[in-house]
């Protein structure tokens, strides 16, 4: 049988799974967390760099807080890029909490759309936007 391994999205760890698809959402061995969870995935400092590296996929990243009201008009079309786009995989930061990330990336202000290929940052975006102007961008960054 196929394995793949797999980031967990909550403790970092790796995780060799059998299988995918099947209805069946395999759990990350040491936390329990769902692995490989259609949508958006929460990313911390701690699981950041593992998550980034430990798929080939594309990394569509959305820098936000909660208290902005452009990044809340983003949360809607992260979600629909999510569920619409499984070749591409999509996260999202809250710089209040993980600020070492915001310094890290440069992201002074939000909402920030980091693009990450092969783990460097291939497309960056300031500002909330309509999902086809998102995937407009996309289609850009993912040429290059
Ligand atoms: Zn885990």
């Amino acid at each position: 049988m196929e394995t793949k391994v797999v980031v967990c999205p909550g403790c970092g760890k790796r995780n060799r799974v059998a299988g995918e698809g099947e209805g069946r959402v395999p759990v990350c061995g040491f936390c329990k967390t769902p692995l490989l969870k259609p949508g958006l995935t929460d990313l911390n400092g701690s699981v950041f760099e593992g998550f980034l590296l430990g798929d080939p996929k594309p990394l569509v990243v959305d820098f936000y807080a909660p208290w902005c009201a452009p990044c809340r008009a983003m949360a809607p079309v992260m979600e629909a890029l999510a569920a619409g786009h499984p070749e591409l995989r999509v996260g999202k930061v809250n710089i209040d909490q993980e600020m070492g990330l915001a310094e890290r990336f440069g992201v002074a202000s939000v909402p920030t759309i980091l693009f990450f290929r092969g783990g460097n940052v291939e497309g960056r975006q300031t500002g909330a936007l309509s999902q086809q102007a998102l995937e407009r961008l996309l289609q850009e960054w993912g040429k290059k």
